[in-house]
């Protein structure tokens, strides 16, 4: 059965385009620096996110964590939000790996007040006080939610009025310059450094990019092998990375519009609750009523090949991307318009 696969971004397939890539990469060792695919996927990766230089990851929490290490020294503070990948979903690396302690602050949906994020700044030599070491931000945030550029400027003015960096969290941050209508770098620009996945929206199969200027890139490139990310041949996996960049950052537009489109439909079903403004990138969430009869849901989408993620605390999240096309949005919305029509 042909799936559709709706559960997230990081199920998308390879392109054609970038299994052709794959194939005809010239590869080289880069712990060598030998590589001329991999080398070529960092300058235009540095290029586009606005960066002086960046490096080739394997993932995208590998990114970040060697983000965190190579900014800050052992016993360091980073601020955070309470809700954001690094504390939820990167298995307490932070604390393993760069040694640092984690300060979080209440996110209004992933947004973090620039005033919150300055008061927890560590001010003076008070030999008690541990050094803030790093402000970290995520956009677009995993709940689908996009930073406004002016609280990324305020949250800059904060961080530079005392001296710390700025490390963004910019898994989908193609997405985000897509709902802000605005290039990639008006985002970067408020970072120090920036990690962005490859392998979500962009449909490269592995792969990260974490970027900054050439000096943190240099040290990071050391953090990288100390973590066991030194690859050899690597240009194979760069290279579809490449036709991410070229071909698909572009292309996010649609994804987007078919999560309206989906979000358009749910929204007037019996049994669920959907607020269509906080659709802002390739995410649908919604609340089920506890009258639905999730596990026939469920049931009901297998039936029709679809591969969806059963809700979580009532909410349910469905994400759009290449492979989710306009009439498989039209068809998944009559699945749940079906099974929610027979059975709310
Ligand atoms: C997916 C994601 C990551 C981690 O990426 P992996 O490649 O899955 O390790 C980090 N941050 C955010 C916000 C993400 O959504």
């Amino acid at each position: 059965m042909q799936w559709l696969d709706v559960r997230s971004d990081t199920v998308t397939q390879p392109t054609p385009a970038m299994r052709e890539a794959m194939f005809a990469a010239v590869v080289g060792d880069d712990v060598y620096g030998d590589d001329p695919t991999v080398a070529e996927l960092e300058a235009l990766g540095a290029r586009m996110l606005g960066k002086e230089a960046a490096l080739f990851v394997p993932t995208g929490n590998f990114g970040n964590q060697l983000a965190l290490l190579t900014h800050c020294r052992r016993g360091d503070e980073v601020i955070l939000g309470d809700d954001c990948h690094i504390v939820w979903h990167e298995t307490g690396g932070a604390a393993v790996i760069a040694g640092v302690q984690l300060r979080t602050i209440e996110s209004e949906l992933g947004v973090l007040d620039p005033r919150a994020i300055e008061a927890r700044i560590r001010v003076g030599e008070d030999i008690h006080f541990p050094r803030t070491g790093l402000i970290c931000l995520e956009n677009a945030h995993s709940n689908g939610r996009v930073i406004p550029l002016d609280v990324m400027a305020e949250t800059r003015r904060v961080a530079d009025r005392h001296s710390v960096p700025v490390h963004l969290d910019g898994a989908r941050v193609f997405n985000a310059a897509t709902h802000l209508g605005c290039d990639v770098r008006e985002i970067t620009q408020y970072a120090d450094s920036v990690m962005c996945c490859l392998s979500k929206g962009l449909a490269a199969p592995v792969g990260s990019l974490l970027a900054g200027s050439r000096d943190f890139i240099a040290r990071a490139r050391r953090g990288r092998k100390l973590m066991g990310g030194g690859m050899r041949q690597a240009g194979v996996i760069a290279a579809p990375g490449i036709v991410a960049l070229r071909q698909m950052s572009g292309r996010l537009a649609e994804d987007h519009a078919n999560a309206r489109a989906l979000a358009a439909r749910l929204a007037a079903l019996p049994g669920v609750w959907l607020d269509e403004a906080s659709v802002q990138i390739n995410m649908v969430w919604f609340r089920l009523a506890d009258s639905v009869d999730v596990t026939a849901l469920m049931d009901a989408l297998a039936d029709a090949g679809v591969k969806a993620n059963p809700p979580e605390d009532g909410w349910m999240r469905v994400v759009t991307h290449w492979q989710v096309s306009a009439a498989d949005v039209e068809r998944l919305a009559d699945v749940f318009e079906a099974a929610l029509t027979d059975r709310a």
